[in-house]
């Protein structure tokens, strides 16, 4: 049977801003096809930007900040939601802020419990390890490693000393919980659960190894 993952697991994904330079070109070569600007669709007589496969009037090849509008072709873009922008825009507009440290994620961004964060801020709130590509638990909306959350959130067994999860039987016994199976007399390990039992230092007993 496949093991369910534990409550709250998940892991994050990884993305970045797309990032390119248009090419200015001089002229259509001879024969080809007039090209048309992607912006205002006119046919482009004279010099053209081509890039992410589209051809753009010189001028119309620009940041899409209504008042910013800085031609791209000399500086490179960022693409952003289909729309190209000047890296300053995208630095102080458009980059999400991190849910961690606050700052703007320029580059690699880790989005992870429907937030975003530096891939190095995203860390188990315990130990402060990194997720990387691997799996995160987590609780009260805090991420946590598995280690630290096993330890921190999870119930044990006083007998085994594994957790007892989700859908397990379990007993509770003198302030201490067990798995159901778990739960047997410390001399004959006759299981005692439903049964009456006797609490020697801690440890259950059957009723005839008690005495
Ligand atoms: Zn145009
Ligand atoms: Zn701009
Ligand atoms: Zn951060
Ligand atoms: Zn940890
Ligand atoms: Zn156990
Ligand atoms: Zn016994």
């Amino acid at each position: 049977m496949p093991q369910q993952p534990p409550k709250g697991a998940g892991s994050g994904t990884q993305s970045a801003p797309r990032r390119g330079k248009g090419v200015l070109n001089q002229q259509v070569a001879a024969g080809a096809r007039v090209p048309v600007c992607a912006s205002c669709k006119a046919q482009i007589r004279g010099k053209f930007v081509t890039a992410l496969g589209q051809t753009w009037c010189p001028n119309h090849f620009s940041c899409a900040m209504p008042d910013c509008k800085r031609e791209l072709h000399d500086i490179g873009f960022v693409e952003e939601k289909k729309q190209l922008y000047c890296e300053g825009c995208f630095e102080t507009h458009l980059a999400p802020n991190c849910s961690r440290c606050s700052k703007r994620v320029k580059g690699d961004c880790l989005n992870a419990i429907g937030k975003q964060f530096h891939p190095e801020c995203f860390s188990c709130t315990y130990c402060g390890s990194l997720f990387g590509n691997s799996h995160f638990y987590l609780e009260d909306g805090l991420p946590y490693c598995e280690a630290d959350w096993n330890e921190l959130f999870t119930t044990k067994c006083y007998a085994c000393g594994y957790p007892i999860e989700a859908g397990d039987r379990w007993v509770e016994a003198m302030n201490n919980n067990y798995h159901s199976q778990c739960f047997n007399c410390s001399v004959c390990k006759k299981n005692l659960e439903g049964q009456s039992f006797l609490g020697k230092s801690g440890r259950p007993m059957c009723k005839s190894h008690a005495r």
